[in-house]
């Protein structure tokens, strides 16, 4: 089926209008804080199906639940223990995704099969409206098509969905730019991080103690084909421009070098701020710190395609703090080709 997708604004108007499509059973495009999310009523079996259908998704890889009020969890999962309560006051509402066991109403369809289910409650007004408006919690994985960048405008949603969903919510540029932290929480308050984002391992330590938080080995590691994961969407490769991606790490002389020896007449370089005037090519700051790399991350690979680069270098940001989301976005995009100077 091809849609005549609208563009809407976040007016009263239009923010009805998408709410009216969404209890129709129809995809939306919303905004949150992290990436634009690919809407649907997460306890329609068929409209969870048009997801997956508009994406390409994969049918096992679980949909993150949106939430606008705190209250919701108790109606969505099964056992909320202590330790969730506590993140979700600290980090609710805001860019963390918690895994709980689910509720019977949330379908398997929802939940990629497993009998848990990720539950957010974002920060972004817009998205919280939305919500609001339909009565019923939002489905809503990033909106793009399954394995290319995330997208961070409504623009970057049109490119990919045009056609295929019925409208897009237009709430201009997200803050964080990369999707967020996914964590389980077991009934024993045990923590494990799935997938780093803007809420840092650092933070949830922190939060419910050191002995208390694991790391899924998918996070900075591949993940071989049948090897059990956490998270079934760290399996696939993901986050890819048609370019493509090579991390580097090594100083910017080395990095600079290398491309020297190794970059053919169409590459480009994410560097950071300072090093644009270093490198023996097209070159382009993604930022100094990992909040700004996270934001400009998906916008530059984008923007990198729209200009046929087909080689892109990208020096590896910190493993910690935010940074360590951007290198486990990058690590996905390079299909884990990285090379140590
Ligand atoms: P996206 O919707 O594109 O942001 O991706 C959602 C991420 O959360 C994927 O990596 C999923 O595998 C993960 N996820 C969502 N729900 C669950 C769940 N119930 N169990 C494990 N991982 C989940
Ligand atoms: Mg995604």
């Amino acid at each position: 089926m091809t849609y005549a997708t609208k563009l809407l604004s976040p007016s009263e108007e239009d923010i009805a209008a998408a709410a009216e499509m969404l209890k129709n059973g129809e995809v939306v495009g919303i905004p949150t804080e992290t990436v634009y999310g690919l809407a649907a009523n997460a306890l329609n079996e068929t409209a969870v199906a048009k997801i997956f259908a508009a994406k390409g998704r994969p049918a096992d890889n679980p949909l993150i639940v949106h939430i606008s009020r705190f209250e919701d969890i108790y109606n969505y999962a099964e056992y909320v223990p202590e330790n969730a309560k506590l993140l979700a006051e600290l980090f609710w509402p805001g860019p963390m995704t918690m895994i709980l066991r689910k509720k019977e109403c949330i379908p398997y369809i929802t939940s990629g099969g497993l009998d848990t289910v990720g539950l957010r409650f974002p920060a972004n007004i817009t998205a919280r409206r939305i919500i609001d408006k339909c009565g019923f919690p939002l489905a809503a994985p990033s909106a793009n098509l399954s394995g290319s960048p995330s997208p961070t405008s409504a623009v970057h949603v049109m490119d990919d969905m045009q056609g295929r969903i019925s409208a897009v919510v237009d709430g201009g540029s997200c803050e964080v730019g990369v999707e967020s932290t996914v964590i389980s929480v077991s009934d024993e308050g045990k923590v494990c991080l799935l997938r780093p984002g803007f809420i840092t391992l650092e933070e949830l330590t922190e939060a419910v103690e050191e002995d208390n938080v694991t790391v899924a080995k998918g996070v900075t590691e591949c993940v071989s084909d049948g090897e059990r994961v956490l998270s079934p969407g760290m399996k696939y490769k993901h986050y890819s421009p048609k370019a493509n991606v090579t991390v580097v790490k090594g100083d910017i002389d080395s990095f600079s070098d290398y491309i020297a020896a190794h970059g053919g007449d169409n590459c480009a370089a994410m560097v950071f701020d300072g090093d644009e005037d270093k490198c023996p090519c097209r070159c382009i700051s993604y930022g100094s710190t990992g909040e700004q790399q996270a934001q400009r991350l998906f916008s530059l690979l984008r923007k990198a395609d729209e200009k046929g680069i087909d080689q892109i270098y990208v020096r590896c940001p910190e493993q910690s703090g935010v940074g360590l989301a951007v290198y486990n976005r990058l690590l996905r995009a390079a299909g884990f080709e990285v090379i140590s100077l």
